[in-house]
């Protein structure tokens, strides 16, 4: 296929497949590799399970520091959402392109495949990598290979822009997340013995109160008034356990996370929260041999946090045009993982975090027009090496 497709066609197409997080993503890959290899070398980076493949897309020379466009190609289910139109057919009304993942973030993938062409045209001198995940909606989960892959790269990328929905804002920081369950495992029995079983969801609850007392000192400790708030949270979102008032509860789950503001002592928090989990796991362990506290991570993502005044920064706000300071974002986004790997990254792309994960999602045309505009302006630097266009 040698027809170069708009960035309407393709959203279309794309919103067509549902790629849903979590479930195998061989479609979605075939369909953007279908239209990505006329004019870029596709790589194809499958998991062990071999039922999920990250891409990376490149134009121009590998032995070339490049610039990396990233995304994420799964989308959060739409079970129980009160959509208007089929939530899987893209739908255009007054200038407005509805659709599951128009803004998060099937919009930026369908203009970063659009431009492929003008890459290819350009002869680039700088390469063009795009990276494309997946599971990233089930914290990140899909691109730790694929990251790996675009820093092993015979040349560092300069500059990495992750297309979440920033409303083409340049944004360079988010704090970073680390989610956990935690299950206890009693001894059931009866209430008017409890000194002869184990409780449970005491001792969930006993945890849960260390757990917001680390919050409350979380709260007086570092600040970044970058963010809202600006200090790291620790929050629990869920505690189950025990069914009836007359029975000793033997299990019980909580699922809590940390959101860690950049550049604050991040490791002694989580110190701090091992050592909490470990009390809580010896003084089950110290009341019956079966008793005992499981811990699952469930997602982990670092802090993003490009200076304000980095060159990478003025560098994607005059690719779109776009000259206010670089602000900061309340979501997480893949940007943590490249930066931590040397990259620099900022976020930056078409449609709106408050549209996500939502009936209705959508995306304005003219988003995508400036997200079009933005990645042509870049078509035309990647001409020259990219020392003469990204300077301090
Ligand atoms: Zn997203």
């Amino acid at each position: 296929m040698n027809k170069q497709a708009s960035t309407e066609e393709i959203l279309g197409k794309l919103v067509s497949i549902p790629s849903i997080t979590d479930r195998a993503n061989e479609d979605v890959v075939a369909y953007i590799a279908h239209v990505a290899a006329p004019f870029a070398r596709v790589r194809r980076l499958p998991n062990a399970a071999g039922d999920r493949t990250a891409l990376l897309i490149s134009v121009g020379p590998d032995e070339r520091p490049g610039i990396v466009l990233s995304a994420h190609t799964d989308v959060v289910a739409v079970a129980g959402q009160p959509w208007t139109s089929d939530p899987f057919a893209l739908d255009v009304r007054e200038g407005r392109l509805y659709g599951r993942g128009t803004s998060d973030m099937k919009g930026f993938v369908a203009c970063v495949l659009a431009a492929l062409p003008a890459f290819a045209a350009a002869q680039p001198q700088t390469p063009v990598h795009v990276a494309l995940s997946y599971d990233e909606e089930i914290g990140c989960k899909g691109a730790g290979d694929l990251v790996a892959a675009v820093a092993a790269l015979p040349a560092r990328p300069l500059v990495c822009i992750v297309g979440e929905p920033t409303g083409m804002k340049v944004k360079r920081a988010h704090k970073g997340k680390t989610g956990w369950r935690v299950t206890a495992r009693g001894r059931t029995g009866h209430s008017a013995l409890p000194h002869l079983a184990v409780n449970a969801v005491t001792a969930l609850a006993r945890l849960a109160a260390g757990l917001a007392d680390l919050a409350d000192d979380l709260k007086a400790g570092a600040r970044d008034h970058a963010f809202d708030p600006p200090y790291a949270t620790l929050h629990i979102g869920s505690i189950h356990g025990g069914g009836a008032l007359n029975v000793v509860p033997d299990r019980a789950v909580m699922e809590f996370e940390l959101r860690s503001i950049p550049g604050s002592d991040t490791p002694a928090v989580l110190r701090s929260i091992d050592a909490m989990l470990d009390g809580a796991r010896a003084a089950l362990k110290a009341q019956a041999p079966e008793a005992d506290l499981m811990v699952e991570e469930l997602s982990a993502y670092p802090a993003l946090a490009t200076a304000a005044d980095a060159p990478e920064a003025a560098m994607v706000a005059r690719l779109t045009g776009d000259n206010a300071p670089p602000g900061t974002i309340a979501f997480g986004t893949e940007a943590g993982l490249y930066a931590e790997a040397g990259i620099p990254t900022l976020v930056c792309g078409p449609g709106d975090i408050a549209r996500a994960h939502k009936a209705d999602e959508w995306v304005g045309r003219d988003e995508l027009a400036a997200c079009d505009a933005m990645l042509a302006r870049l078509a035309d630097l990647v001409r020259r090496p990219a020392a003469d266009w990204i300077t301090a």
